[in-house]
């Protein structure tokens, strides 16, 4: 029947979170919410009320077991660690302790007193800055909202009957498993982030996804129709047939590109002329080893270890980071994984420690230099890297080096952390290697003293670019002047690369700049065959690299040479992938 009264098209903004376009109906997912008030009853049997909370405990551990299952199934054991870590908390002896003696004290109902104490856990992650720290409280959140349907007797209905765009407040890692692959067309929700574990499970099965929807779960229902931009952003609710037609098109666009990646990750990234190149990636966070695999990474070249550190109570002691490390390092093996020594300060700032204003953070107490200025923290670090260095091929990368003095006393520190380690009878790698990132100009001019030091090199276009630069890379007015492809930069890179060969130690490039697909075949030309980048970029790049030959790469790299100018620079590295890589316009 004809919609007698046809809705406004409605146009929102969210943030994309898993890239693709999705066009469809909606399935409104909508676990009851329940009253607090509701639950605020008194009981008279506190022991019969602890004991029904630990059968609702045990029933949401098995919905959790049930759900790691399903995922195993489906996505091999990708997502395992997401269920564990959710396992972990409700098999914690401590808070079952807090639980049983607030029921005790307070006479109240199991499930206010699970509402009253995950809801207060949550909190603390809420208020952090960090998105990685917030979304950690969305997973206690759904574990209070299962824990209170388990203590109701509530059941959830996960049923979907037809192909549908799945929107929901937030959504859980077992929610998102628990619905049939075959009919979710895409997810948005009202909260969530990159790093959400429902965005990087959405990623992993290449379901477009995005977040912060404006609280747009509250007023959508059955009969509304739904457009979401996983590259963008964009919420189109009820579209009009014009821009439906338009985002058809680009879904068809895409989905061409996808198919095209998606036939040649699992191939090697050879040039045209039998060279291999490597690539790796660069990762923050446990979870996102997935993102490594799925991505078909030769393994990670950066981890970040900066997310461990900051937006906590505490700092991180050496067995949380040992069990870290180890964690991703087994999860990897036998695939390279690089672990980034702290590179704090600059915009990575840890509560305590950090130092008084500074006026210019980015050329402060940062990277190396705090971590030499407080060797008990750095020591833990070293010590915890080294022994997950017994668990998988673990490598040692220093960030922010801008002179010998450094990586001396950095190498000396790591004899006498190894020594230690030895009397004390832990296994570890006697034979790490110790990498320096290039990333301060100084660094790169001094590359080839500074080789004989270093076990290979990783270079941080990032900071190189600002500092040579003098661009602050956070700064969006100067934002348009900062680019990589400036001469005096590429000059830089170049000679580090040379500076490497010449000392017959590995370099690599670690920086966005590896991600941009016009720079790989100059970086190539230049002699560089190791990459390092965000996971998602890897099968992108690893087209370009199938697309090239290393000796046109070559050519390229002389004609460049020439140009004085960063525009015609990037223009003329644009031309020559265009003739290779026919462009994918993703514009409407
Ligand atoms: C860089 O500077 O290029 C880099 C990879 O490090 P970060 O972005 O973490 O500073
Ligand atoms: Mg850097």
């Amino acid at each position: 029947m004809k919609n007698r009264f046809p809705k406004k098209e409605l146009k929102l903004h969210g943030t994309p979170t898993s890239p693709g376009i999705a066009i469809g109906p909606v399935y409104n997912f909508k676990p009851l919410t329940i009253n607090l008030s509701e639950l605020a009853i008194k009981i008279e049997n506190v022991e019969a009320e602890f004991r029904h909370f630990e059968n609702a405990r045990r029933k949401v551990l098995a919905q959790l077991l049930y759900a790691r299952q399903v995922s195993e199934e489906h996505y091999s054991n990708q997502f395992s660690d997401i269920f564990e870590s959710q396992k972990a908390f409700l098999e914690d002896p401590v808070l079952i302790e807090e639980i049983r003696e607030q029921i005790h004290q307070t006479h109240h109902s199991a499930a206010y007193v699970v509402s009253e104490i995950l809801s207060e856990k949550s909190e603390h992650f809420i208020k952090q800055e960090n998105e990685y720290f917030r979304e950690r409280a969305y997973d206690i959140l759904d574990l209070k909202q299962k824990l209170i349907h388990a203590l109701l007797g509530i059941s959830i209905d996960y049923h979907l009957t037809n192909p549908a765009i799945i929107v929901a407040e937030m959504l859980s890692p077992a929610d998102t498993v628990q619905f049939n692959r075959n009919f979710i067309l895409g997810f948005l929700t009202d909260q969530g982030g990159k790093t959400s574990h429902a965005a990087i499970m959405a990623r992993g099965l290449r379901i477009p996804s995005v977040v912060n929807s404006a609280g747009l779960s509250r007023i959508i229902g059955k009969q509304d129709f739904l457009i979401i931009d996983g590259f963008e952003g964009s919420i189109i609710l009820n579209p009009n047939p014009e821009t439906r037609e338009q985002y058809e098109k680009l879904q068809k666009k895409y989905r061409r590109h996808e198919s095209s990646l998606t036939k040649q990750a699992r191939k090697e990234a050879r040039t045209k002329d039998g060279q291999k190149v490597e690539l790796m990636a660069n990762i923050e966070f446990i979870q996102e080893v997935s993102d490594v695999k799925l991505n078909y990474a030769d393994g990670v070249g950066l981890f970040r270890t900066e997310s461990i550190f900051i937006e906590r109570e505490t700092l991180p002691d050496e067995q949380d980071q040992f069990e870290i490390y180890k964690k991703v390092a087994e999860q990897l093996d036998p695939a390279e994984l690089v672990i980034r020594t702290v590179d704090l300060g600059g915009d990575k700032l840890i509560k305590g420690y950090s130092a008084e204003e500074e006026a210019n953070p980015f050329l402060g107490w940062r990277g190396i230099r705090f971590c030499l200025d407080r060797p008990m923290i750095f020591k833990q670090q070293l010590r915890a890297i080294l022994r997950a260095s017994a668990f998988g091929n673990v490598k040692i990368l220093l960030p922010m080096i801008s002179n010998m003095k450094e990586v001396q006393k950095t190498r000396d520190l790591i004899e006498q952390v190894k020594k230690e380690l030895q009397q004390e009878g832990h296994a570890f790698n006697r034979e790490i290697a110790v990498g320096i990132m290039i990333e301060t100009p100084s660094a790169a001019l001094m590359a080839a003293q500074l080789a004989p030091l270093a076990d290979f090199f990783s270079i941080g276009t990032n900071d190189l670019t600002q500092y040579v630069l003098a661009i602050d890379r956070t700064n969006n007015r100067v934002a348009k002047s900062y680019n990589t492809f400036n001469p005096s930069v590429l000059r830089l890179i170049a000679e580090t690369i040379q500076a490497a060969d010449r000392n017959k130690i590995p370099v690599t490039l670690c920086g966005e700049f590896a991600a941009q697909p016009e720079a790989v075949p100059l970086l190539i030309g230049m002699g560089l065959f190791s990459f390092s980048m965000n996971p998602f970029s890897v099968p992108e790049i690893k087209q370009v690299v199938r697309a090239i030959k290393k000796d046109e790469c070559g050519e390229l790299y002389r004609d460049v040479a020439k140009l004085s100018d960063e525009q015609a620079i990037e223009k003329t590295c644009r031309q020559f992938l265009d003739k290779r890589v026919p462009p994918l316009n993703l514009s409407k």
